[in-house]
C-alpha cells in the first residue's frame, strides 16, 4: 500500500536537468503546481496534481514519476 502522504509527484533530482535550465514540467503543467524551491530543485508546490501526465511524458530524462490514485487508474 502507497503511503497516505507520499506525494503524487516525485522527481528524480539525479535525472533532473533543471540546473542546465530545463523548466519544461514547469511550463507544460496546467495546475502550476510545479516549481523550483530555493536550491534550484523542481517541485511539487501544491498538492493539486490533475494527473494529466505531460509532465511525464515531456520530461526529456525521465525525472518524473507521477503516482496516479488507485481510485483513478
Ligand atoms: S500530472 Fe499534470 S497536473 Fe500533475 S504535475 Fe504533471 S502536468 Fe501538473
Ligand atoms: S522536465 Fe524533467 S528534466 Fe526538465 S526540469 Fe522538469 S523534471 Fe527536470
Amino acid at each position: 500500500m502507497p503511503k497516505v502522504n507520499q506525494p503524487s509527484v516525485t522527481i528524480d533530482h539525479d535525472k533532473c536537468i533543471a540546473a542546465k535550465g530545463c523548466r519544461t514540467c514547469i511550463d507544460v503543467c496546467p495546475t502550476d503546481i510545479l516549481a523550483l524551491d530555493e536550491e534550484g530543485k523542481v517541485h511539487m508546490a501544491y498538492d493539486q496534481c490533475w494527473y494529466c501526465l505531460p509532465c511525464q511524458h515531456d520530461c526529456p530524462t525521465k525525472a518524473i514519476t507521477v503516482a496516479i490514485p488507485y481510485l483513478l487508474r
